[in-house]
């Protein structure tokens, strides 16, 4: 997961690492959706753009679009690992890292 290409490969295919999972900007659920990539995070993509925004640049080749992608992916694993070392500083990494799995859908945790 933390292999360095991750967030520019994902980005490259037109997808967005997210609380939500994985969600690829290509797909049409996203043509009119007005929310950022990733609610909460504070990346230049997700505070000024919308997703329909971002999916019309990926569908049009528009090399913003995967710039913009790219630097929420960075951000978001950024943040990922941030949260996970103050945890592990708070001695809370086991109930962190439960709470984190629980969240991301496909890591098998959702229903423990
Ligand atoms: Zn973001």
């Amino acid at each position: 997961m933390f292999d360095c290409v991750l967030p520019t490969r994902t980005a490259r295919t037109g997808s967005a690492l997210t609380w939500e999972g994985r969600i690829n900007l290509r797909n049409a659920r996203f043509a009119r959706d007005p929310r950022p990539l990733d609610e909460g995070c504070e990346c230049p993509a997700c505070t000024t753009f919308t997703r329909a925004y971002i999916r019309h640049l990926v569908n049009q080749q528009e090399i913003l679009g995967l710039r913009l992608l790219s630097l929420h992916n960075l951000r978001f694993l950024l943040d990922l690992v941030a949260a996970a070392r103050l945890a592990i500083a708070h001695g809370a990494f086991e109930s962190w890292r439960a709470d984190a799995l629980a969240r991301l859908p496909g890591s098998g945790a959702e229903n423990p």
